[in-house]
């Protein structure tokens, strides 16, 4: 038997406007349907509604978490500055770091992420290869100074996180906790009514060397993608794939060709008849170390940021005074004839191509047939593009698909990072000391939720799916008051409650009007609407929230009706 919760008394304050600070869907719903409040830029108050789903979203991680025998604790969300030291952290996470001092000027830092409490933990208790694997976790506030705190829940400087770490004896048994972990999270974002993809990913500030981002795909997403059907999934700077090229015009002879004027690669394409995939791009740059290098990508790729300062570091592409100085001309910069010291780079796809059409190092000129080995030297071959939309899937061949994603989750093998730098060891099988292979593994509980609502919204409002809508069932009764409907309504609630149906009754003295635009902004999905005239013939009319259907369903019916479409729903 559930209990049920009254509208005028259900602290939930909806806004008629949209929230101009609000540019995401999500932010500007949930802001809208009194669900959350701001209390600091990056700080925000999450209302019962809210709630509601926040523990629903837990009770989900929990769920699995013990599934595959994860243990729940908590930890202090103050960690001592002594513990970064010993990482090395303390000066490394720089100012996202949110840090304090006490009375005494000892240092704390509110934990942004727990890899160094959980080692200090366990680095003296946890002693033997007999008691491992152990896998520990918690669900916590997590405090980041984000540069740029937005999208509501989306980045806060706030954020509720579930954290966990697992210790083992041998790579074998983190490669399994990490599985294990991973699995569940494709679960977890499952169950909370996500479509996500996972992606592998670098492993960034925490470090590690396997990591996979679970990615819930969203236009608003900060993360671009591209994707497969057949479960391939990546960010777009980090995808390696080889882009198909075609080889240029001309007979495979170097041939230079007077191209007066023709300095951007449309023009070029163009000038020979050709796709811009047959010609190839040269950008000119110069790298962190002051070297010079002349970098090239098929015609319609681009150097991918990201994939060059890797290569290069912190270079920049050449000014008109510095490409002057090397002796390179705008718009005609190409393999052949390289003034000397300058480096040349170019894209793994062209590897096998071996008829270029290139600038010819020469104002007003370009090269057909250029062949790498025979005409010019090439000095690295490297991953160099940005994978676009249709380009070759690495893993089948089939066109990838692009989309944005948001990060809800991330797994990692951190392997001896943490456990080494502290000194966190356990005696193996021989009574040696080694240290622990550690994982860790992150959910964005608050972000969770609003990525839920990213996916699940329309222009009246969020349309929750069952498994982490704050209630299942909202009863609009349209004559609050009227002899006729009031005591059915009353009626109709104590026998869904009794169902165990989580229901909210809009009992308030507003118009129809009002509170239908309510039910469809607070998105519970499944809206019982019960109106004189339906009262009067024995039936409520039920309208499904996501799809708008609606379907009159005769009141003795009602709640077996209702059980049968939410309990099945349930995560
Ligand atoms: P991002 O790249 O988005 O800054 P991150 O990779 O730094 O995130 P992790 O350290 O992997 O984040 O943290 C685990 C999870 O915590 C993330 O997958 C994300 O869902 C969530 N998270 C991280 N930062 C925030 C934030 N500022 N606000 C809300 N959730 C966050
Ligand atoms: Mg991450």
């Amino acid at each position: 038997m559930k209990r049920y919760q009254k509208m005028s008394q259900l602290y939930a304050p909806t806004l008629k406007e949209d929230p101009a600070e609000a540019e995401l869907s999500s932010h500007r719903l949930l802001l809208r349907a009194g669900m959350i409040r701001k209390t600091a830029a990056g700080l925000y108050s999450y209302l019962p509604l809210a709630w509601r789903s926040i523990r629903k979203i837990e009770a989900v991680i929990r769920d699995e978490m013990e599934a595959i025998g994860a243990q729940e604790m908590m930890v202090p969300i103050l960690t001592p500055s002594e513990l970064w030291h010993e990482s090395g952290r303390w000066d490394a996470y720089g100012p996202e770091l949110m840090r304090i001092a006490d009375r005494h000027g000892r240092e704390f830092a509110l934990g942004p992420t727990h890899e160094e409490t959980f080692t200090d933990l366990v680095r003296n208790e946890l002693r033997s290869y007999k008691q491992l694997p152990c896998t520990l976790y918690q669900i916590q506030d997590k405090f980041r100074d984000e540069m740029r705190p937005r999208f509501g829940l989306m980045r806060g400087r706030e954020f509720i996180m579930k954290d966990a770490y697992s210790f083992s004896a041998t790579q074998e048994s983190l490669q399994e906790c990490y599985d294990q972990q991973k699995d569940a999270y494709a679960r977890i974002a499952e169950r909370c009514g996500l479509y996500a993809l996972p992606v592998v990913a670098d492993s960034g500030q925490i470090g590690g060397d396997t990591s996979v981002e679970f990615m819930a795909l969203a236009d608003s997403g900060e993360a671009e993608l591209v994707w497969c059907d057949c479960g391939f999934a990546a960010d777009v700077e980090a995808a390696a794939t080889k882009v198909p090229v075609s080889e240029g015009p001309g007979n495979g002879e170097l041939e230079k060709v007077h191209t007066p004027g023709l300095g951007a690669i449309e023009d070029v394409a163009a000038f020979f008849g050709f796709p811009e995939n047959g010609t190839r791009k040269s950008l000119a740059l110069v790298a962190e170390d002051g070297s010079r290098v002349v970098a090239i990508v098929p015609g319609d790729h681009e150097l991918n940021e990201i994939k060059a300062s890797k290569l290069f570091g912190a270079y920049h592409l050449m000014t008109d005074e510095e490409l002057e100085e090397a002796g390179l001309h705008k718009g005609f910069i190409g393999p052949v004839g390289l003034p000397e010291g300058v480096r040349l780079v170019c894209d793994e796809s062209l590897r096998e191509s071996t008829s270029w059409t290139c600038g010819a190092n020469e104002v007003d000129y370009h090269y057909t047939g250029a062949r790498p080995g025979r005409d010019f030297t090439v000095d690295e071959w490297a991953d160099l593009v940005s994978v676009h939309e249709g380009d070759p899937c690495p893993r089948c061949g089939a066109p990838l698909k692009s989309a944005r994603g948001i990060e809800v989750s991330q797994v990692f093998q951190l392997g001896t990072k943490y456990s080494e730098a502290m000194g966190a060891t356990f005696a193996d099988e021989d009574g040696v000391e080694r240290p622990f292979l550690m994982g860790c593994y992150g959910i964005g509980v608050s972000r969770t939720l609003a990525a839920v609502v990213e996916q699940h919204n329309d222009e009246h409002g969020i349309s929750w799916p069952v498994c982490v809508a704050p209630y299942e069932v909202e009863v609009v009764p349209l004559a609050v008051g009227d002899d006729v409907v009031a005591p059915v309504a009353e009626g109709v609630v104590s026998e869904l409650c009794a169902a165990d149906l989580e229901v909210l009754l809009d009992d308030r003295r507003e118009r129809p009007g009002v509170k239908f635009a309510d039910a469809d902004l607070i998105g519970i999905p499944y809206q019982v609407i019960l109106g004189k005239r339906g009262v009067a013939a024995g039936v409520a009319e039920v309208k499904v929230r996501e799809t708008g259907e609606r379907v009159d369903v005769p009141l003795g019916e009602l709640a077996a009706w209702l059980a049968e479409r939410v309990v099945p729903a349930r995560a």
